[in-house]
């Protein structure tokens, strides 16, 4: 099978909603799940991103050391606390019940970035899916190492997922070494996509996003800039916040890649080559090309 190379010309094929009058309800409520204490940023990178790409409606769950500051730094958001593990993780197994309390009316789940890789997270993640029967959800980061597991348990929630590893990740989810992933990436897709009936995005210098079916996109890479910490945690936010405004997850996952990658080239355009942060970089005034304060 040949593949279609992602630009602006393919995507007209998965049109975004158009948003019209209508209530922040319209445009659907986006559940963050992750950070941790030593790394709660990442959490807020994803639900920042999710609102950028404009979701109704923002919750971000993380651990309860965190949770007031996020509340703070990201005022938009609805922030969930709970359960902290003495390493300073979510606490999986006390969370879940604890989350499925907030979930309700939830439109589409990110569980993920910042969190910390362990067994339960996965479970919870898992359990989210299950208790979540009519929203899509996007795993990424720690969430998506140890799916291989739960194989058959994500399956039946086949055609409403999305997960989005990089080599490393997915080397773990299939058992594989780095090195094997990074050799042959669009193998590794296809066998994850059909091991989990998920679209899978699969991260790198160039991303293939591929579907259960084994329908496959080759998006060529929004430059090296992007190769930095939390940019993939900002991908997944735009994902959520795509899958919130009513997207099925493969278009989701296309619009996700380009409009992240899109973000990188005109960056590295404007800013250079390196050296632009995830949280987004001071805008430039059109008229004089200064920075804006
Ligand atoms: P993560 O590893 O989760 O932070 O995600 C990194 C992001 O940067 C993904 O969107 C990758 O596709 C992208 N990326 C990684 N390496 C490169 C590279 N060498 N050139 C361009 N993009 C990259
Ligand atoms: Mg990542």
């Amino acid at each position: 099978m040949t593949h279609e190379v992602l630009t602006a010309e393919s995507l007209k094929a998965f049109p975004l909603p158009v948003p019209h009058e209508g209530s922040k309800d319209e445009r659907g409520s986006a559940l963050v799940l992750g950070g941790s204490r030593s790394a709660p940023g990442a959490a807020l990178l994803a639900g920042v991103a999710a609102l950028r790409a404009g979701a109704g409606k923002l919750k971000i769950a993380t651990v309860e050391s965190r949770a007031g500051r996020m509340g703070l730094v990201v005022p938009e958001a609805m922030v969930i606390d709970l359960p902290e593990t003495p390493a300073g993780g979510v606490d999986g197994a006390r969370g879940t019940d604890c989350l499925l309390k907030v979930t309700k009316g939830c439109d589409a789940l990110l569980v993920g970035p910042g969190l910390v890789e362990d067994e339960p997270t996965t479970k919870l993640a898992v359990d989210l899916l299950e208790a979540l029967p009519d929203a899509s959800s996007i795993l990424d980061a720690a969430a998506v190492c140890g799916l291989g597991a739960y194989a058959e348990a994500v399956r039946r929630h086949e055609g409403r997922m999305v997960i989005t590893p990089h080599a490393g990740e997915m080397a773990q989810l299939l058992g594989r070494g780095r090195e094997e992933v990074e050799a042959d990436p669009l193998d590794a897709a296809l066998k994850a996509a059909d091991l989990l009936g998920a679209v899978v995005v699969m991260k790198g210098a160039k991303t293939w996003i591929v579907d259960p079916q084994g329908a496959r996109w080759l998006y060529e890479g929004g430059g090296l800039g992007l190769a930095t910490s939390g940019s993939g945690d900002a991908l997944a936010g735009i994902v959520v916040g795509m899958l919130a405004r009513g997207l099925e997850p493969l278009a989701a996952a296309l619009w996700g890649v380009f409009l992240h990658g899109e973000a990188g080239r005109r960056l590295a355009a404007s800013v250079g080559p390196v050296g632009f942060l995830a949280r987004g970089s001071p805008a430039r005034c059109r008229t004089c090309s200064a920075r804006r304060r």
